[in-house]
């Protein structure tokens, strides 16, 4: 178990929340404002408890000067404002007198946000290769630092392990769900227990399969990923996805799990991804290109699924960005719906698919993050966890 926001009394402390408002935004508007507002349990907790709240998170990616352009974390300090009705300190630097005043001046109960902190990255990454210098720095600004930003937590960054390993720690809320419903899921699953992966690259999912075959009762495979699988059968799968590098290693995974398993029997096909005609098909012409599951696959899967007691979740089963190609993601959707046993999705395109098409309320638990997830399925450790003291 680790160490929690509630194990520290936070009065008066200058508190270092690691948040992860990496949100989208178009022309520095933000266009999706759900991680900020899953941040506020914790960030609320700790100004009732009247802590000093130094907010530090990364927005996209920064390589150049240019790259800072649309990047700054100031949208996101107003609509934070807006969210907690309570005025917010943005500074717009990430380290130097300005910051140093700024924390200096706060109250209790007050809430500073620096600037994004990969613009230190700009200068030899020195938030992305956690510089000594940099976690140093931010460790000294103040007294407890708290990590409620899952979706970096795979990440060994400077404004997480560098400040970490410096002060008293512990996790937010938000993580302590994360680890609440995906480490004893992972770890202690009821049975049966399946797993659905889907999405497009076989490249992705062989950690997980790797470390879940041997737990999984089943492995339901569709998806982009799933042709690879077809054609190590000796499937025609005409123009489909194939990631031929992969091959192999399917066909040994077919080979020492058949019953596990479980691939699709059919397919919507389409001849061009621009056009959204599909038939299904059970055999492939060579220019078919499959995009979806086939209604035959759906029943195929929920025969699976509706006796399992633990589903993870990760990755579409078709391009489910295209509605014509989305129905067999919806129906995976509707069976986990009616399903009574845990259910629980990772991050990125399937929270998507699933929040779009209103399944949200539906699923047990539904990750924040896409990369933190798939790397604890796949059974490794995350190092802004790891490196949180246990209680
Ligand atoms: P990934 O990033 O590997 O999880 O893949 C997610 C993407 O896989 C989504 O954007 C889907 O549109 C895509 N996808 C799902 N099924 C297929 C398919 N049959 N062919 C091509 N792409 C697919």
């Amino acid at each position: 178990m680790k160490k929690t926001i509630r194990d520290y009394d936070l009065k008066g402390k200058k508190v270092i929340i690691r948040v992860d408002f990496n949100v989208p935004m178009k022309d520095s508007m933000i266009t999706d404002d759900n991680r900020i507002k899953e941040s506020l349990e914790t960030i609320k907790y700790a100004v009732l408890h009247e802590a000093k709240v130094i907010l530090l998170s990364h927005l996209g990616r920064i390589k150049t000067e240019e790259d800072k352009n649309g990047k700054s974390l100031r949208p996101v300090a107003v609509r934070l404002s807006e969210l907690l009705e309570k005025p917010i300190l943005f500074v717009y630097e990430t380290r130097g007198k300005r910051v140093e005043e700024a924390v200096a001046n706060m109250k209790n109960g007050d809430i500073v946000l620096l600037e994004n902190t990969r613009f230190e990255d700009v200068d030899g990454k020195k938030e992305s290769h956690s510089d000594a210098e940099l976690g140093k720095y931010w460790a000294e600004l103040g007294d407890i630092y708290i990590n409620d930003a899952f979706g970096t937590s795979h990440r060994e960054h400077a404004s997480n392990v560098g400040v970490a390993s410096r002060l008293p720690n512990g996790i937010g809320f938000l993580i302590e769900k994360e680890l609440k419903y995906l480490e004893p899921a992972i770890n202690d699953p009821e049975q049966p227990f399946t797993v659905i992966l889907g999405g497009s690259k076989v490249n992705d999912k062989i950690g997980v399969i790797e470390n879940l075959v041997h737990k999984a009762d089943f492995i339901l495979i569709g998806g982009g990923m799933a042709y690879t699988f077809l054609k190590a059968q000796g499937k025609e799968i005409g123009s489909s996805l194939c990631d031929d590098e992969n091959l192999q290693f399917c066909k040994e995974i077919l080979s020492s799990y058949c019953d596990k398993i479980i691939l699709p029997v059919d397919s919507l096909c389409t001849k061009s991804l621009d056009s959204k005609d599909g038939i299904i098909k059970t055999d492939f012409d060579s220019d078919d290109i499959g995009v979806d599951i086939g209604p035959k696959t759906v029943e195929l899967f929920k025969k699976y699924l509706d006796i399992s007691k633990t589903i993870i979740w990760n990755g579409p089963v078709g391009i489910f960005e295209e509605p014509a190609f989305s129905e067999g993601t919806k129906r995976i959707c509707e069976i986990l719906k009616q399903n009574h046993g845990i259910t629980i999705l990772g991050g990125g395109d399937t929270a998507s698919a699933a929040i779009n098409f209103g399944y949200k309320e539906f699923m047990t638990h539904i990750s924040t993050g896409g990369g933190a997830s798939l790397e604890m399925l796949e059974g490794k450790d995350l190092p802004g966890i790891s490196i949180i003291t246990e209680r």
